[in-house]
């Protein structure tokens, strides 16, 4: 008689759930992933995948796939608002600059690799359902019971809660996300853009720094391009219910460079990422047989640049730990927490640290966060930086 493989729901099929699902096929589970949207994302933004996650990848057999993704900028513009160019920084430099074990990719991209992982290498154990959400958890001692929005009630070892910022999972498990959530005064808004702006090149990476507020177009090729918005704010959550129809030209209305064009397409975008920039801060990850991993637990937000990396990191390491302890549950998610929790802190305070560089509030603030790329984008301290690519690869 064989025995029965412990079984898994995981919350959510982003970065945190896609590759947790992955890595529980090989530590021995069965998984269920549940999606609340009807199909697959794509697109998003363009991350940098580096560090824990990086290594994670590797270990986990996805390297290759992600490496096929990767994007490199032909140059970034940093750019007035009348279009006018103030300083530029080389591909080749941009690449030296982030190093070589380490990537720039769109999530969705990330996100693909992961899903065909799952449907092709854990096809036999994994199953995904997209169209529901979660609406109930009970937990006895044997088991957790996850009731979907159906009705439907699924039975399993573990629940996983990778539901994102605002986590459903972590509402009914731990509490309201208000008492949880901190706010960093900041807003993000992605979409993808059906044609490149005037006076934007293909190939390249642009961008208008006011105060207060960012505006990049990174254009991938001759007829694919993202808009990136992040702007200060004191009312995030009121931002938020706004909308971005409401809230994008509000702030940027009156920006210039390719700001109008831009938020023409807006009208008409399919599906537009906008929320706030907030960080979760939870004394725990576990209750029980509940974990959250990923944006959900800790979301150490886009000013780290470290999310979707901590997301792969983390569940590599759920996985190992379910391998060390499989008939020990509380032992592994302690043992799982202490290994990740360092480093997800680390990084949530350097997201507390380097927000006022994001968007500077005022003209100072801004020169200061451009001195580098401006050395950067002299001459002799590029071919000093591409030669020391060329050193380390
Ligand atoms: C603009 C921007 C730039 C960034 N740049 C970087 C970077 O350079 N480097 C980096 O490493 N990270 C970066 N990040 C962070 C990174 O993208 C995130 O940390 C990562 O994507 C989080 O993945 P996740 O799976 O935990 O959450 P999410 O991506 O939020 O995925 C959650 C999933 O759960 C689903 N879901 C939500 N609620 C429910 C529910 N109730 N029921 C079922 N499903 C549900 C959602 O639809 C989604 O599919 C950036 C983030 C932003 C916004």
């Amino acid at each position: 008689m064989t025995a029965r493989r412990p079984r898994a729901v995981v919350v959510g099929a982003g970065i945190a759930g896609l590759a947790t699902a992955l890595r529980l096929h090989r530590a021995g589970w069965e998984a269920l992933v549940i999606e609340r949207t009807p199909s697959r994302r794509s697109g998003g933004y363009a991350v940098t995948f580096a560090g824990p996650g990086y290594d994670a990848a590797e270990r986990m057999g996805i390297l290759p796939e992600l490496a096929e993704r990767h994007i490199t900028p032909d140059r970034m513009d940093y750019v007035r608002p009348d279009g006018r160019t103030r300083f530029s920084v080389p591909g080749p430099t941009v690449r030296a600059m982030v190093g070589d074990r380490s990537l720039n990719i769109l999530r969705g991209d990330i996100e693909d690799v992961l899903y065909r992982a799952v449907t092709t290498r854990a096809a036999d154990t994994v199953r995904i359902r997209f169209g529901t959400t979660i609406a109930g958890v009970r937990q006895d001692p044997d088991g957790v019971d996850v009731t979907l929005q159906d009705g439907t009630v699924e039975r399993a070892d573990l629940l996983v809660g990778a539901d994102g910022l605002h986590s459903t999972t972590r509402r009914l498990v731990v509490g309201p996300e208000d008492d949880l959530r901190l706010d960093l005064n900041h807003m993000a808004g992605v979409f993808t853009l059906d044609r490149l702006p005037d006076g934007v090149e293909p190939g390249v990476t642009a961008s208008l720094t006011d105060t207060g507020r960012t505006l990049a177009v990174v254009s991938l090729g001759a007829d694919r391009a993202v808009a990136f918005f992040g702007y200060r704010t004191d009312r995030p959550m009121a931002e938020l219910a706004d909308g971005p129809q409401v809230a994008l030209p509000r702030a940027y209305g009156d920006l210039g460079w390719v700001a109008p064009q831009v938020l023409d397409q807006l009208t008409r975008a399919e599906s537009v990422y906008f929320d706030t920039v907030s960080q979760m801060v939870l004394d725990r990850w576990s209750r029980g047989r509940v974990v959250l991993l990923g944006d959900a637990a800790w979301c150490v937000t886009l000013f780290a640049g470290y999310g979707s990396s901590l997301a792969v990191a983390g569940a590599d390491a759920l996985g190992a730990a379910l391998e060390r302890h499989p008939a020990d549950l509380a032992t592994a998610l302690r043992e799982w927490e202490a290994e990740i929790r360092p480093e997800a802190e680390r990084k949530q305070k350097l997201g507390r640290q380097v927000k006022g560089l994001y968007a500077p509030a005022d003209r100072f603030g801004l020169w200061v966060r451009d001195l580098p790329l401006r050395l950067a984008s002299f001459r002799p301290v590029s071919a000093l930086l591409q030669r020391r690519l060329q050193l380390t690869s």
